[in-house]
């Protein structure tokens, strides 16, 4: 299986060359195809799979070829419990993005918002970010989520864990009716199932 046949653009595939990467992982053969196809996912699979380039890749092909919106709105959201995870993420979208016309930023708490809120202004295509932080700069009116249409919940379980349900709640309640979901996480306890079965619409499940 070679990243090619996986159906991503050569833009992309120019990104994940320069990575060193030879071949998919698991996750990855088998979460890209539905994600290019846009379908709602649901994936079981812990850090070091490769996840992250598993929803990163297909989204920015998926916005890559979209319409491309002057006033860049925030197409694809991406959350994730902590600071760490979320500037990861970014690290790998940035990497990933080199060759395609796609901006991306990462929001977290803890740290001075108002380079977070200048950058905004830029416009983002592709935001990367914690709940608290989020819904923080939301209610500044620093951002808009109106345009959404690739969610992702990355480590949906710690999410839980970290006590982040009210603030997934308030999120969702912010974003379009309609677009895709994508849930990622390594357990699958009756509280993470009730979150995917209230997000995701006839879902696709995958394995690491
Ligand atoms: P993740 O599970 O997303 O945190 O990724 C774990 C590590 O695997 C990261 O350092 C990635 O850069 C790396 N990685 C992701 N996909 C591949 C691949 N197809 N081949 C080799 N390494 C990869």
């Amino acid at each position: 299986m070679s990243f090619r046949s996986l159906g991503l653009s050569d833009a992309l595939l120019k990104a994940i060359d320069k990575k060193g990467y030879t071949e998919p992982s698991p996750i990855q053969e088998k979460a890209i195809p539905f994600i290019l196809e846009r379908k709602d996912v649901l994936a079981s699979a812990q850090t070091g799979t490769g996840k992250t380039a598993g929803f990163t890749l297909p989204i920015l092909q998926i916005l890559s070829e979209g319409e491309q919106r002057r006033k860049r709105p925030i197409r694809s959201l991406i959350l994730t419990p902590t600071r760490e995870l979320a500037a990861q993420i970014l690290d790998n979208v940035r990497a990933y993005s080199e060759f395609v016309d796609i901006r991306s930023l990462v929001i977290f708490g803890g740290v001075n918002a108002n380079p977070q809120i200048r950058a905004l202004r830029n416009g983002v295509d592709v935001l990367v970010a914690t709940p608290g932080r989020l819904l923080d700069l939301h209610n500044q009116k620093a951002l808009s989520l109106s345009q959404v249409d690739i969610l992702v919940l990355d480590e949906a379980d710690r999410m839980l864990d970290m006590g982040f349900q009210r603030d997934i709640n308030k999120i969702l309640a912010l974003l379009p009716q309609k677009r895709q979901n994508l849930l990622f996480s390594a357990t699958f306890s009756k509280e993470i199932k009730k979150l995917a079965s209230g997000i995701l619409h006839h879902p696709v499940s995958v394995e690491a």
